[in-house]
C-alpha cells in the first residue's frame, strides 16, 4: 500500500488486541517502534488528506481478510531464513538500518531506569534515607505484605500507590503527562502532592478534622497512616469522604475484620 493510491474510508483489521489497546500511551516492548511508526504514519496521513477516515477494528483471526493473509504469508516466509528477506531497497527507510530502531518509549524508559538508579545511590547516602526507609516505595517488605494479606485488592493497591507516591493527584498526573498543572484544583498556589492532600488542602479540612480528632497528633504522620491498621481504617474513611480518588479506585472497602 502506498500513500498515493489510498482512498478513504479505509478499514484496518487487526487480530492483536494488545496492539490496538496500546493506542496513544504506548509502552516499551520489543517491536513497539513499529507502533510508534504506525502512529506517526497515521498522524501524517490525517494531516495530508482532508478526507482521512480510518477505522481500526479487532477481528478474532485474520482469516478472510485478504491483506492480512498476504502479510501473514510474507511473515512466515521471511521467518524461514534470511534469504527470504526483502531487498534493503524495498524496505521502508526506517527499517534499512543494521539494527532495529528503538521505540521512543523504550528510550524514555531506559533513561528513567538510569536516572532512578542514580537517584537511589544518592538518596541512600542521605541522612533522611534512614528516617523514611520504613515507607520507601521500593520496600514492599514483609510487614507490608503481612498487613495487607487480608485486605481487598483495591485497598492494597491504593496503599502501594501512596507509598510509591504514584497516586492520581495532580503533581504525579502532571509528571506523567495526564494533567495540565501539578497544582491543586482548589489551592492554585500549591502543588497537589500527597502531603498537600492529606495535611494541608483547605478544601478537605472538614474530612481532615475528623481524622485528626480520631487519631490525634499522629494523624499528620504519613508512615503511621500507612502502616497502622487502625489508622488505615480512618485514612480510608478520609479518602472515601473526600472522593478525590473515586474515579480511579471507586469506593475503597475497609479491611476485614475491623479492629475493635
Ligand atoms: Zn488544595
Amino acid at each position: 500500500m502506498s500513500e498515493n493510491n489510498l482512498s478513504f474510508p479505509l478499514s484496518i483489521s487487526i487480530d492483536n488486541q494488545a496492539a490496538i489497546q496500546s493506542g496513544e500511551g504506548f509502552y516499551s516492548r520489543p517491536g513497539s517502534y513499529l507502533a510508534d511508526r504506525f502512529r506517526r504514519m497515521m498522524q501524517k496521513l490525517a494531516k495530508d488528506h482532508p478526507d482521512f477516515d480510518i477505522t481500526i477494528r479487532w477481528i478474532p483471526g485474520h482469516e478472510g481478510v485478504h491483506g492480512n493473509e498476504e502479510a501473514d504469508k510474507a511473515a512466515k516466509l521471511a521467518a524461514t531464513g534470511k534469504q527470504h528477506n526483502s531487498p534493503r531497497t524495498r524496505l521502508p527507510q526506517y527499517l534499512r538500518l543494521d539494527s532495529l530502531p528503538l521505540s521512543i518509549s523504550a528510550l524514555k524508559q531506559a533513561h528513567r531506569k538510569a536516572s532512578h538508579s542514580h537517584w537511589t545511590r544518592i538518596w541512600s547516602k542521605s541522612p533522611r534515607f534512614t528516617r523514611t526507609q520504613q515507607i520507601d516505595p521500593n520496600t514492599i517488605n514483609r510487614s507490608f505484605l503481612k498487613l495487607t494479606a487480608t485486605f481487598p485488592k483495591r485497598l492494597t493497591s491504593l496503599l502501594m500507590n501512596l507509598r510509591s507516591r504514584h497516586i492520581p493527584l495532580n503533581r504525579h498526573l502532571h509528571r506523567i503527562g495526564k494533567s495540565d498543572s501539578p497544582n491543586c484544583a482548589h489551592c492554585p498556589q500549591d502543588e497537589e502532592t500527597i502531603h498537600h492532600y492529606l495535611f494541608d488542602c483547605s478544601h478537605v479540612r472538614h474530612e481532615r478534622h475528623i481524622l485528626t480528632n480520631t487519631l490525634g497528633r499522629k494523624a499528620s504522620s504519613l508512615p503511621f497512616l500507612l502502616t497502622n491498621i487502625d489508622a488505615i481504617h480512618h485514612l480510608i474513611r478520609f479518602i472515601n469522604a473526600t472522593k478525590r480518588f473515586k474515579t480511579t479506585f471507586g469506593e475503597v472497602k475497609m479491611p476485614v475484620p475491623r479492629p475493635t
